[in-house]
């Protein structure tokens, strides 16, 4: 059981190192390897705005190239390892490419399809079911998304102060009043030869 568990932390290792591309490019920082016979074949890291594509998650990313590696649109025998619990889209392209087990990172209980919103990973009812690992380095995969959002919050917090500091007519205010009128009121003197 120990050494599966290694194995598993091995290669959510990779997968977090595909996250970390999808954060150093200001993506929702989430990645996936897929590997067969101890061998990563695909890899895949979240795109979606870069790419401005909707397929372009990691887990569809990796499927892509790992079914290029094998040259089948069957993964059997592969494992996928993912970041973060799949969405709809990727939870049901596991099932359509036959990956026989899938191990998540964390789980995304917001928008996630292997237990949390909708299990489509182990329903009884298609003609494939996939075995599932939850939780694996589970800290460390949700850190990053959690470090990701709150950088994002300070971001977008700072854009919207910019912004509200140009009044409507698109000067920019200092301490509230315009720069004109900091000019007429000798608080900000200038050369008259550089008029505004
Ligand atoms: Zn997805």
């Amino acid at each position: 059981m120990a050494v599966i568990k290694n194995i598993q932390e091995k290669y959510m290792k990779e997968a977090l190192k595909q996250a970390r591309k999808a954060y150093a490019l200001g993506e929702v920082p989430i990645g996936c390897v897929i590997v067969h016979q101890g061998k990563i074949i695909g890899r895949g890291y979240n795109r979606r705005n870069t790419d401005k594509n909707t397929l372009s998650h990691a887990e569809i990313t990796a499927i892509r190239k790992a079914s290029k590696a094998i040259g089948d649109w069957r993964l059997e025998e592969c494992t996928l390892y993912v970041t973060l619990e799949p969405c709809q889209m990727c939870a049901g392209a596991i099932v359509q490419a036959r990956i026989p087990e899938t191990v998540i990172g964390c789980m995304n209980p917001k928008a996630g399809c292997a237990g949390s919103i909708l299990n489509v990973l182990e329903m009884p009812e298609f003609n494939h079911q996939v075995a599932v690992t939850r939780g694996i380095l589970e800290q460390e995969c949700s850190e990053m998304l959690k470090t990701f959002f709150a950088e994002l919050r300070i971001r977008n917090k700072a854009e919207k102060e910019a912004r509200a500091s140009l009044r409507n007519d698109g000067q920019l205010l200092f301490g509230g009043q315009t720069l004109q009128n900091m000019v007429h009121s000798g608080i900000f003197p200038v050369n008259r030869d550089h008029t505004l």
